[in-house]
């Protein structure tokens, strides 16, 4: 069992140092294939849920590890190092151990959240439809209330871990002449009949996580599947956001290191004009810039995530730092990629992998376009300093 320490300063370096280590023992051997079959790797999944790598916010009391949100974003850049995918599930779940902690009934807690952290229960948080991508408004898919329940109709589109999923948080329309404050969310129990899945979408980068529509055809809920207040459910998956912003960037931000390291320690192998490449400056200077630019993600999401930690006001702190790492990590591999040369545009070399993982970082969790509109919403409201 890997032991992870709790909210003492003194003991993220530590924390930091033994993901890596598993990132680098488990995750990283098995990248390359992982990518290349576009495979689920529900054993590895299976392990680092016994190992306490999933609900790293959660509290002790429900099953997690009880840390705060800089612990959570020190764990989802070193597992990203490792493999952007493998991040991507540990943010799914945290997420939805987020969701069900805040917003959860005991009953839901105990049915769902052990499960749900042992990744013995594979989960999907279902709110992007055909309509309704960037403008959550346009969601169509409904939940009519019947005498013992709901029933559920409409689909959903581009869930991750939809093509594996047993359960989904679905967000659905439950009073259609109210905008955002008609909607709310349902746990779905994704085997039940009604519930179709589309075919795993063919994807450019983090190949291992399975995307896929879902569509419900008159799916019978019990009373018990609403979660949190009725109406609320659009702002309740919002207030979750703000975490999952610093889970992307703290993702984006390792596949930013994992460039440099393999960019530097190609440019020091491989010799051209009779010497290192490290020894021409102009490479010197791209490795550099690299550098500077993983140090600036890294100090931005420190920031959000401390105040998230401390309960300060972290809209705009998130936005700039999801918004920042996933530029960065999108320029910054091509850069390593360049380092590399023609190699770096093979199959098989983590650069050429980590270049095509980086690219979805500027578009899901609220695309870089959507971290802009907020940052300079609260510009105008807030005025340009803190
Ligand atoms: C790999 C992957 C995994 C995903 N996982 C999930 C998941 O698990 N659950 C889920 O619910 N969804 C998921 N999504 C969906 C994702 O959240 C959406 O793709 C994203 O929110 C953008 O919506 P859209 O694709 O409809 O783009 P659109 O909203 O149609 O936007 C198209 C373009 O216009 C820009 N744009 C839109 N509105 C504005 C505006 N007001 N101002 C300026 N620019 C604007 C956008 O930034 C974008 O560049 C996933 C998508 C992918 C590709």
């Amino acid at each position: 069992m890997i032991h992870l320490p709790k909210n003492d300063p003194e003991t993220y370096e530590a924390l930091a140092d033994t993901v890596r280590g598993f990132a680098d023992s488990e995750i990283r051997p098995i990248a390359e294939e992982l990518d290349r079959t576009a495979s689920f790797p529900r054993d590895l999944y299976s392990a680092m849920g016994e190992l306490g790598l999933f609900g790293i916010t959660v509290p002790d009391e429900l099953g997690g590890s009880g840390m705060d949100v800089l612990a959570y974003s020190i764990v989802m850049e070193e597992l990203a190092r490792g493999y952007a995918s493998v991040a991507d599930q540990c943010g799914v779940i945290e997420l939805i151990g987020t969701l069900l902690t805040q917003y959860g009934t005991p009953e839901q807690q105990s049915k769902y959240m052990a499960d749900v952290l042992a990744a013995r229960k594979i989960i999907a948080y279902c709110i992007t439809e055909e309509e309704a991508g960037s403008d959550v408004a346009g969601l169509r898919t409904t939940a009519s209330k019947t005498d013992d329940g709901w029933v559920l109709n409409g689909s959903k589109l581009w869930i991750h871990n939809a093509p594996v999923a047993d359960v989904g948080f679905v967000l659905a329309r439950t009073d259609p002449e109210a905008c955002h404050r008609g909607m709310s969310i349902f746990i779905v129990d994704l085997h039940a009949e009604g519930v179709e899945r589309g075919p795993k979408e063919h994807k450019l980068g983090q190949r291992a996580s399975q995307i896929g529509a879902l569509s419900f055809a008159d799916v019978k809920l019990p009373e018990g599947a609403l979660l949190g207040e009725l109406n609320r459910g659009f702002y309740i998956m919002m207030s979750v956001l703000e975490k999952g912003r610093v889970g992307i960037a703290s993702l984006a931000t390792g596949i930013g290191q994992a460039g440099l390291e393999a960019a530097l320690e190609y440019a020091q192998q491989r010799k051209q004009f009779g010497k290192a490449l490290v020894d021409h400056q102009g490479l010197q200077w791209m490795l550099a810039d690299i550098a500077k630019d993983v140090a600036a993600s890294r100090a931005l999401v420190r920031d959000a995530a401390l105040r998230l930690d401390n309960g300060k006001p972290a809209g705009k702190a998130c936005s700039i730092a999801k918004c920042f790492a996933g530029d960065m990590a999108v320029a910054r591999s091509s850069d390593a990629l360049q380092i590399f040369g023609g190699s770096g545009y093979i199959q098989g070399f983590e650069v050429e992998r980590l270049y095509r993982d980086a690219k979805i970082t500027q578009i899901y969790e609220g695309t870089n376009q959507i971290q802009r509109t907020i940052i300079g919403r609260e510009l105008v409201k807030q005025g340009a300093r803190d």
